[in-house]
C-alpha cells in the first residue's frame, strides 16, 4: 500500500580488491561447512546443549530438528542459500583485513535489490562526469544465482506441476527484493506461490508419501523469507513449521541448516580443531575460512567463561555481546555490554550470549539517501556480504557457487543493524 525506494548511498564505496577476492574465494568453503554442520547431529547437539537450556527460541527449533530426525527425513535433496558477511578490520599499521561478522543461513536477503544497485551507481558516476569509473563497477546479479539454486532443487524434486512456495511475513516490507528472485523463476517456467505460516496452518497438508500440498497444489521447494526470529511464531506457526519440515518438499533452509547459522555454532567453529573435525582432509579450505575469523568466545558456565566475562567487563569497547538472534539491533556494545554482563555474569542466562572481538573498520564519507530523511554527509562503514548457493542430493554436491555480493553501508554512530532494521543502506563496491 505504501512504496518507498530502498535506501542507498549516493556514491559507491571503496573496497580493497584483494579482500573482495578473498571473500569470493572462501565462499564455496563456507557452503561446504554449513552443509557439513547440518548433517552432523552430534556436533549440533553438543554445541547447542548449553544454549537450549536458556534460550527458548533455539530450544524450540532444536526440538523440531530432533522430531524430524526421529521420524526420518522425507527428502534427500538439500538447498542452501546463505550470505557470509564481513567487515574490513583496520590493523594497527592501517592495513585492512577481512573479518567475518556472521553467516546467515535463513532468509538471507537483498540479493534481489542489490542486483540493481550497480546500475544506479553507474548512472550517478556518469552524471558526475566519471564514465571511466562507472565502467569499472562490477556486474552483480545474485537474484539469478539464487533462482538457479531454487530451480535446480525444483528440478531434482521431479514434478513438472509442483510449485515453489516463498514463505513470507505477515507484513511484507521487502517484497520487491523477493520479487526479483521470483521473476527469475517465472522466466524459467517455474510457478511460484507466496504464503504465510498462517496459510500453511490453515491450508497445508501432507499425503501418505509426505508430499506437501497447499490448496491442492503440490509444493516442490519451500523458500523461507520468514521464521528466523521469535516474533514470527505463535503456536499455530510453530505447527506449520513442523509440518513443512516433516514434508517431502525441499526446504531452503531445512531446520538443521538454520541451526547451523546460530551465533553459538559460529563461536564453537572458532575453537582450535573444530573446523578440521567437521571437514576432514580439507586443510586448505579450513585455512581459508580460519583466516577470516575474528576472536570469538564462549560464555558457558565454568572457568573459561568466567575469565572471558571478566575480561569483557574490564574492557567493553573491545567486544560485542551477541544473543542468539537475527535481523539486527540485538547486539550489545560498550557501557550497555558491561552493565548487562555484570548483571548476568553468575547466572546461566549468560550462556545464551556469545562474545566477539569488535571489528574496527576505517570510516569514509558518503551520503545516505533514505526516503523522508534529510541529505547529509556521514562518516560511514561498510559490510560486504557474499551469497552462497548449493544443492546436495544424497551425498553428492550437485551445485556449489558464490552467487554475487551485497555491500551495505551505515553511519558510524550506529553500532548495529542492517538495511531492514533501517540503519544500513544499499551500496556498490568500487574496487581499489
Ligand atoms: P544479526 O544476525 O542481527 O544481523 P550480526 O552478527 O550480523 O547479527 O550483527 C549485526 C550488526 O552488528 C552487523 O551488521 C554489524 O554492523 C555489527 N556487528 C556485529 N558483529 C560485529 C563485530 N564483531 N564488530 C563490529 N560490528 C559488529
Ligand atoms: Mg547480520
Amino acid at each position: 500500500q505504501v512504496v518507498n525506494y530502498a535506501p542507498f548511498t549516493l556514491l559507491p564505496s571503496a573496497v580493497p580488491s584483494a579482500l573482495f577476492q578473498q571473500a569470493y574465494a572462501v565462499q564455496q568453503d563456507f557452503n561446504l561447512l554449513v552443509d557439513a554442520i547440518s548433517q552432523n547431529k552430534e556436533f549440533l547437539e553438543h554445541t547447542l546443549a548449553s544454549t537450549i537450556k536458556v534460550d527458548d527460541f533455539t530450544a524450540r527449533l532444536f526440538s523440531i530438528y530432533m522430531q524430524v530426525l526421529e521420524e526420518g527425513l522425507a527428502q534427500s535433496v538439500f538447498l542452501g542459500i546463505n550470505r557470509s558477511d564481513y567487515m574490513f578490520d583496520c590493523g594497527v599499521d592501517g592495513t585492512p583485513s577481512l573479518k567475518q561478522i556472521e553467516i546467515n543461513t535463513i532468509a538471507a536477503s537483498f540479493g534481489g535489490l542489490t542486483s540493481r544497485t550497480a546500475a544506479v551507481h553507474g548512472q550517478v558516476l556518469k552524471v558526475l562526469g566519471k564514465s571511466e569509473e562507472a565502467s569499472r563497477l562490477l556486474p552483480n546479479n545474485p537474484s539469478k544465482g539464487l533462482a538457479l539454486g531454487i530451480a535446480k532443487a525444483w528440478e531434482l524434486y521431479g514434478s513438472q506441476s509442483a510449485v515453489v512456495m516463498f514463505l513470507v511475513e505477515e507484513v511484507q516490507r521487502n517484497i520487491f527484493d523477493q520479487r526479483c528472485v521470483e521473476n527469475e523463476l517465472w522466466n524459467r517456467n517455474i510457478r511460484v506461490i507466496r504464503k504465510r505460516f498462517r496459510d500453511v496452518f490453515e491450508k497445508g497438508s501432507l499425503d501418505d508419501a509426505k508430499r506437501l500440498y497447499m490448496d491442492g497444489q503440490e509444493v516442490a521447494v519451500v523458500y523461507y523469507r520468514e521464521g528466523y526470529v521469535p516474533k514470527n511464531y505463535d503456536q499455530q506457526n510453530w505447527e506449520a513449521r513442523l509440518l513443512l519440515e516433516r514434508s517431502r518438499a525441499v526446504k531452503c533452509p531445512d531446520i538443521a541448516t538454520q541451526l547451523a547459522g546460530t551465533k553459538k555454532v559460529q563461536q564453537e567453529l572458532s575453537r582450535p580443531g573444530t573446523l578440521e573435525g567437521l571437514l576432514p582432509g580439507r586443510a586448505e579450505a579450513v585455512a581459508r575460512m580460519r583466516a577470516t575469523f575474528a576472536g570469538l568466545y564462549s560464555l558457558d558456565l565454568g572457568e573459561e567463561g568466567d575469565k572471558i566475562a571478566a575480561m569483557a567487563i574490564a574492557d567493553p569497547d573491545r567486544f560485542v555481546l551477541k544473543p542468539q538472534r537475527e535481523g539486527g539491533g540485538n547486539n550489545l556494545y560498550g557501557e550497555e555490554l558491561r552493565q548487562v554482563l555484570e548483571k548476568i555474569r553468575d547466572s546461566p542466562e549468560r550462556t545464551s550470549y556469545i562474545l566477539m572481538d569488535k571489528i574496527k573498520p576505517q570510516p569514509a564519507k558518503n551520503y545516505l539517501l533514505r526516503a523522508h530523511s534529510p541529505l547529509q554527509v556521514s562518516e560511514c562503514i561498510s559490510e560486504l556480504g557474499i551469497f552462497g548457493v548449493y544443492v546436495r542430493q544424497g551425498k553428492e554436491m550437485v551445485m556449489n557457487e558464490a552467487a554475487g555480493h551485497l555491500l551495505r553501508t551505515k553511519a558510524i554512530e550506529h553500532a548495529d543493524g542492517g538495511v531492514a532494521a533501517g540503519v544500513a543502506v544499499l551500496d556498490t563496491p568500487y574496487l581499489v
